[in-house]
């Protein structure tokens, strides 16, 4: 028995920014025939012919509004720096009943950076999907990124209904598994499951650059001793995790306080060799592994340089 094909979804998709998560979705579209037409825009012309040279779209241009002309779901893919431009260029090409949505890290900010700018009539609805990769660009993108991964959206009270339907069975389609929050919920759960987590990364990478450099070839030699994860999580995007961070504000600092107390804790427990406090916290973290594998939140096969690169929840 053949699987019957996905319904065509939307008319006409614009994809704002073509990127890792752009470019995996193009792909996941096309693959899935989910749209019968994919328009595509980007800021630069040098990405805009790599995205025509791989074929990601039918239409592309460096005008966002040609782009989202006639669309019925324009999808913003760009940093989160963008998005109140994006989203006031595009605004007056918007036709009554379009959908706007987003993939960006945080949710509070991607309505208040796009939703002062859409006219009456148009339906935003913000997503985010928890999958990436360190990697950047048209030609990291892939049409297996989302599969086994969360794709959150976080509609307002007011959202349309149907829109917001649409939007999910897109990423369904895409293989990811929906899950619907508040914008402030979202931005709570993400700040200590991935923002925290890269900012340690970040850091603890930077704090081993400034050694000095005989230290520095001795880390980088012995870096498959955990150092390595972080390496990899410390390579991604500069500007997409600045904006991150400086958008995330409130939730990041209030989990970065509570994580500092916790460090303290540690730091005193090692002081004073305090071992049972040492040995009790790695068990419960142990334990917490194994519902993450239990969930299948882990990625077994993740293949350094390979295809999905790491591929990891983001
Ligand atoms: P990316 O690979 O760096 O691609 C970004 C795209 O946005 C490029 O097409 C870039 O265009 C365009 N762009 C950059 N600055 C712009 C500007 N000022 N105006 C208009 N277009 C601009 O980024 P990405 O990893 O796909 O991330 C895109 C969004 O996905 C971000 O909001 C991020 O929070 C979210 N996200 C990322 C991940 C991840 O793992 N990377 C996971 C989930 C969600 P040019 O190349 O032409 O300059």
């Amino acid at each position: 028995m053949t699987t019957p094909p996905n319904p065509l979804l939307f008319k006409r998709v614009a994809l704002i920014g073509i990127g890792l998560i752009g470019s995996s979705l193009a792909r996941a579209i096309r693959l899935h025939g989910l749209a019968g037409h994919i328009a595509v825009s980007t800021r630069s012309p040098e990405t805009l012919a790599k995205a025509e040279e791989l074929g990601l779209g039918d239409s592309y241009s460096l005008d966002p509004a040609e782009a989202a002309q006639g669309a019925d779901l324009v999808m913003i893919c760009t940093p989160m720096g963008a998005y109140a431009a994006v989203a006031k260029a595009i605004a007056p090409a918007l036709k009554e009943g379009a959908i706007v949505s987003d993939v960006g890290s945080v949710k509070s900010a991607a309505i208040n950076n796009i939703k002062p700018h859409l006219p009456e009539g148009v339906h935003l609805v913000p997503g985010h999907p928890i999958a990436g990769t360190e990697h950047s660009g048209p030609e990291a993108g892939y049409a297996d990124l989302f599969p086994g991964h969360w794709c959150i959206l976080t509609p307002e009270a007011h959202t349309d209904l149907a829109a917001l339907d649409s939007v999910a069975r897109l990423w369904s389609a895409c293989g990811a598994n929906v899950e619907v929050m508040t914008p402030e919920h979202h931005d709570q759960v993400l700040a200590i499951t991935s923002h925290l987590p890269h900012l340690i990364a970040y850091t603890i990478v930077d704090t081993a650059s400034t050694l000095e450099s005989h230290t520095q070839k001795e880390v980088i030699k012995f870096s498959a001793g955990g150092f390595r994860d972080f390496t990899r999580i410390a390579a991604s995007d500069p500007v997409m995790w600045r904006d991150v961070f400086l958008t995330n504000k409130t939730a990041v600092l209030d989990i970065l306080g509570r994580f500092r107390e916790d460090l303290d804790r540690m730091t005193r427990a090692i002081e004073q060799s305090d071992g049972q406090t040492l040995e009790e916290t790695f068990t419960r973290t142990r334990a917490i592994r194994r519902s993450v594998i239990d969930l299948k939140q882990h990625i077994p096969d993740a293949k350094p340089n390979g295809a999905n690169g790491g591929k990891s929840g983001q």
